[in-house]
């Protein structure tokens, strides 16, 4: 753990939230809000972020774990978007060095045009990474194939084409944000919901009323901005400062299975067209192995994304269709489930430019909202976003700093193998509480390490100790730790299959 690093006394940090003026306040704790919260505090400016519930509950921890270009994007012909997210892979790899890394993904081919269309497809891939490429695409046989992953069923490839892109952990590196944001004098602060805007007689924005989702007390915090980065409830936030603005959002939910160590091992596997037109990965990550996503439209969108049964028979379908060594649901361990906020090109009402894949509005009354856009972007969103504020405040402009801070893994010193030792848990609880704002169970076990991601059942087992020390470390008495056990049990982010239902 680094030395200066300040502890965080949630009381203190309420008590700024609501006596301060900021410059601006960012609603949303996910990639987006943290990514722009720690842009606007490099340039100068006095941020606010309020979350509310815990940073990445969202879908920011619930992605692929792919720091890419987008493949399938080329498919679809958005050069534009695979060009700028291979430029970010490139920043990524350099200034997070310990965070991201390369993975070489394999593309199955079934017989020779297969062979020459993903080969040429990928060496436009290769093409537009320029100097930010990572490995060079090449085709391998049946054999070296089969020698890579051997759980393969060699009756059905001819080859396979060998690609690479970025992985990391996405709820690690965002709390890596979370801490470079309070380094550089921003402040943030989870279960804090914002619910109304405060106005002046000419309906601008003056600042945000928020209810502390552990007092349930009502606060109010002022600045003349705010940045709606509330991902897929961001049309409800807009909603909020105007009820004639939309953003037409079509949200959809992305499941993931999570399969353990023993099914891939060291490189990735892509298939690049399932029954229903999608790719779909299987990867190793973190010691386990992670096979998705679906997509599937949803009418209504949840904190609580859960998935469905058709969604977890077509991943070990398709799973099945390639592998030799057949799964079926009692080898799934862990199941998550995220949502795309997928944003229409349609017209709305306020200010709008569109950009790319993510879109950036900035309302009458000053409220600036975006929508879209993935991690692998999230920097260069955050920076064209601050950009806007400060041309639109008529601030005076300084650049933005992102492009060359160097951020380093939080968990850099933190033992490799915490589960199996308890102290090393122990005190790595205790950090988290005190430096880090776990503030319940599932923010251990699910966004400061990745226990329940792994293997749901599993971490149950660490469940008391994790509460032994959170209750010492925030002062709460017995009454809390059961509700906590109640709540933990009643996932909100990770589901065992049994959990869903499902058999
Ligand atoms: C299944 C899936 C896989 C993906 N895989 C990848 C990948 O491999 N690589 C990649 O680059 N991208 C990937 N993406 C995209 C990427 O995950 C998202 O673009 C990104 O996480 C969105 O971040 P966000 O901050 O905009 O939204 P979120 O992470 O959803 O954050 C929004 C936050 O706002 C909070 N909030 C909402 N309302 C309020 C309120 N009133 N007050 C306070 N807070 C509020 C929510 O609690 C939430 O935490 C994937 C997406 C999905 C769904």
């Amino acid at each position: 753990m680094k030395k200066n690093l300040i502890k965080k006394d949630r009381q203190e940090l309420i008590r700024k939230a609501s006596s301060d003026t900021f410059d601006v306040i960012i609603v949303g704790g996910g990639a987006t809000g943290l990514g722009a919260a720690l842009d606007a505090s490099l340039r100068g400016l006095k941020v606010l972020l309020l979350e509310m519930e815990d940073f990445g509950s969202g879908t920011s921890s619930k992605s692929t774990k792919l720091i890419h270009g987008g493949v399938r994007y080329l498919e679809q012909g958005n050069i534009g978007l695979v060009r700028e997210a291979l430029i970010e892979r490139k920043i990524l790899l350099k200034n997070a060095s310990d965070l991201v890394k390369s993975r070489r993904i394999l593309i199955p081919v079934k017989n020779l045009w297969q062979r020459i269309y993903f080969g040429i497809g990928l060496k436009l891939y290769d093409f537009l990474s320029g100097a930010s490429k990572i490995g060079k695409s090449h085709f391998l046989n049946k054999e070296k194939t089969i020698q890579e992953i051997p759980q393969l069923n060699a009756d059905k490839i001819y080859g396979s084409i060998v690609y690479y892109d970025g992985q990391f952990d996405d709820s690690r590196f965002l709390i890596t944000l979370l801490r470079a944001c309070f380094e550089h004098g921003g402040l943030a602060l989870n279960y804090a919901k914002v619910d109304s805007f405060l106005k002046d007689e000419d309906d601008k924005i003056q600042g945000v009323k928020w209810i502390d989702q552990e007092s349930l007390k009502s606060f109010e915090s002022k600045s003349k901005y705010v940045i709606n980065a509330t991902g897929a409830f961001a049309e409800k936030l807009l909603w909020e400062d105007n009820k004639k603005l939309e953003l037409e959002i079509a949200p959809s939910q992305g499941t993931h299975i999570v399969l353990d160590r023993s099914f891939i091992k060291d490189s990735g596997f892509l298939v690049p067209k399932t029954k229903d037109g999608r790719v779909l990965f299987a990867l190793p990550w973190n010691g386990v192995t992670l096979v998705g996503t679906t997509d599937v439209p949803i009418e209504k969108v949840s904190n609580q994304p859960k998935a469905t049964k058709e969604e977890i028979s077509f991943l070990i379908e398709t799973w099945n269709s390639y592998f030799k060594k057949q799964i079926s649901s009692n080898d799934v361990n862990s199941v998550f489930t995220g949502i795309r906020p997928l944003i229409s090109a349609g017209e709305g009402k306020s200010t709008k430019s569109i950009s790319r894949s993510h879109r950036i509005e900035i309302s009458d009354s000053h409220l600036i909202t975006i929508s879209g856009g993935k991690w692998t972007t999230y920097r260069s969103m955050a920076e064209e976003l601050i950009d806007k504020l400060l041309k639109h405040s008529k601030t005076p402009f300084v650049p933005s700093k992102t492009s060359e801070l160097i951020l380093n893994d939080y968990m850099q010193n933190v033992p490799v193998d915490i589960w199996s030792d308890d102290e090393s848990l122990r005190q790595f609880v205790r950090h988290a509480c005190q430096y880090d704002l776990a503030r319940t169970a599932d923010d251990i076990l699910s966004r400061r390490t990745r226990l329940s991601f792994y293997n749901r059942q599993k971490s149950y087992e660490k469940l008391d100790i994790v509460l032994q020390i959170m209750s010492k470390e925030l002062s709460k008495d017995e009454t809390w730790i059961l509700e906590q056990k109640e709540s933990f049990k009643n996932p909100k982010t990770t589901f065992s299959i049994e959990e869903l239902g499902i058999h």
